[in-house]
């Protein structure tokens, strides 16, 4: 993806977390270096202030090596669409049939559709296309959330109706906006670059 579009958000401005915080409320402890932001240091996951309903989202990310790990110990951090469905970050590199609870996954609902997964080491991009739950007058849902993805360019998740909330979701609102959150999982993910493009619910009826 090119420039940042004008109307976008910066969610992270590189120097500070300034409009971040704790799913407590408390401030975001995250080590900020040089542009970049480190999960892994005890300070738990971090929410932004600001919440959106349809968007798409841009966000940059690096596994760590980890040789020695495995499974959901490698490189395990998370991106929480809404604060409610994560999108699973890991060191997925080379997994010849990714799982649903692999690099890319919607967290134990989807698989990616292929491995677009670079090395640990590597900066890699999430493009993704977030459309909310839309829900009826009674507060029923008719339409579930639905997420278009590229993994580094290439497409990994083809317009998917999500199940629902993901383990770990902030709570299950789904007819409010929610924020982005990002998982501490213990191990240090970093990020840089994200920023966001709110979007309109429909577009004109005009022809
Ligand atoms: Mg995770």
């Amino acid at each position: 993806m090119g420039a940042i579009p004008e109307n976008a958000v910066i969610l992270f401005n590189g120097k500070d977390l300034s409009n971040w915080h704790t799913r407590s409320g408390d401030p975001a402890g995250w080590d900020v270096t040089d542009g970049v932001i480190t999960a892994g240091g005890g300070a738990g996951d971090i929410v932004s202030d600001q919440k959106f309903t349809d968007f798409t989202l841009h966000i940059e990310l690096m596994e760590p090596d980890m040789p020695e790990a495995s499974g959901q110990g490698k490189g395990n951090s998370g991106v929480y669409l809404q604060g409610r469905y994560e999108v699973q970050v890991l060191d997925s590199y080379g997994i010849e049939i990714p799982g649903k609870g692999d690099c890319g996954a919607i967290y134990d609902q989807f698989a990616p559709l292929v491995n677009a997964c670079k090395p640990p080491l590597e900066w890699q991009i999430y493009d993704i296309a977030f459309r909310a739950a839309r829900l009826d007058d009674d507060g029923n849902v008719i339409d579930q959330a639905r997420v278009t993805m590229l993994q580094n360019d290439i497409l990994i998740h083809n317009n998917i109706e999500l199940l629902g909330v993901t383990g770990g979701a902030m709570d299950d609102k789904v007819g409010e906006p929610g924020p982005i959150l990002l998982q501490d999982h213990g191990n240090p993910v970093k990020y840089r670059n994200i920023w966001i493009l709110p979007l309109p619910l429909k577009g004109s009826d005009k022809y």
